[in-house]
């Protein structure tokens, strides 16, 4: 068991995982690049760049263009259901299953909880299978895994302000491969 997820124990047994459609996933960089490589897949299947206004990790490919963040692709798992993440499976008993496992971004690994103020706290807006209760948590690791995933997106917060500002100052550069999608909407974010 990965240690100190918060809700482990319930997202495993979840069969339902609403949340995976609920909101997009935006990955930090080093999540993506460990992603492509670990599942050997092209970072342009992987993650589509949507328009982001002025979310700290939105970046620009030219300063005249609009923001972009990477979230991870969606797709709809049937023609009925809503776009949900690219990587929520449907198995033969109807269960939804996370098919990337422990390779999941952190964002989906600390959901629902949220570090505000000061305090831990339950925000499950995306889950529908009924209330959170603060004992299947366990707060101190829960909070270790909420502090390394704030700080992996300041991290990458950083490198793409000052993507940014070199941008600003160099002009047009050239495209990194992984960037080279298609561009798309904004959404909810987890
Ligand atoms: S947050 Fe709710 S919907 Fe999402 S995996 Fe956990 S129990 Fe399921
Ligand atoms: S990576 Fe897994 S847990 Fe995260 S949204 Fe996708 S299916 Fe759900």
């Amino acid at each position: 068991m990965p240690i100190g997820q918060p809700g482990f124990e319930r997202w495993l047994e979840c069969r339902e995982k609403t949340c995976c459609s609920h909101y997009v996933v935006y990955p930090t960089g080093d999540e993506i690049i460990a992603l492509g490589a670990t599942l050997e897949m092209a970072l342009d299947t992987l993650v589509t760049p949507l328009s982001s206004g002025k979310a700290p990790t939105a970046y620009r490919l030219d300063a005249d263009d609009p923001a972009f963040r990477l979230a991870l692709t969606r797709t709809r798992l049937t023609a009925d259901e809503a776009p949900a993440c690219g990587f929520l499976m449907r198995m033969h008993d109807g269960a939804a299953r996370c098919g990337l496992g422990v390779n999941r971004p952190r964002a989906c690994k600390t959901y629902p909880l949220v570090y505000a103020d000061g305090e831990l706290r339950i925000d499950a807006r995306g889950c529908t299978c009924g209330p959170w209760r603060s004992d299947q948590l366990d707060g101190v690791a829960a909070f270790a895994q909420l502090h390394a995933a704030t700080s992996a997106h300041a991290r990458y917060s950083e490198v793409v302000a000052r993507w940014n500002v070199d941008l600003e100052c160099a002009g047009p550069v050239p495209t990194p491969s992984f960037l080279r999608t298609s561009r798309g909407r904004t959404a909810h974010e987890r």
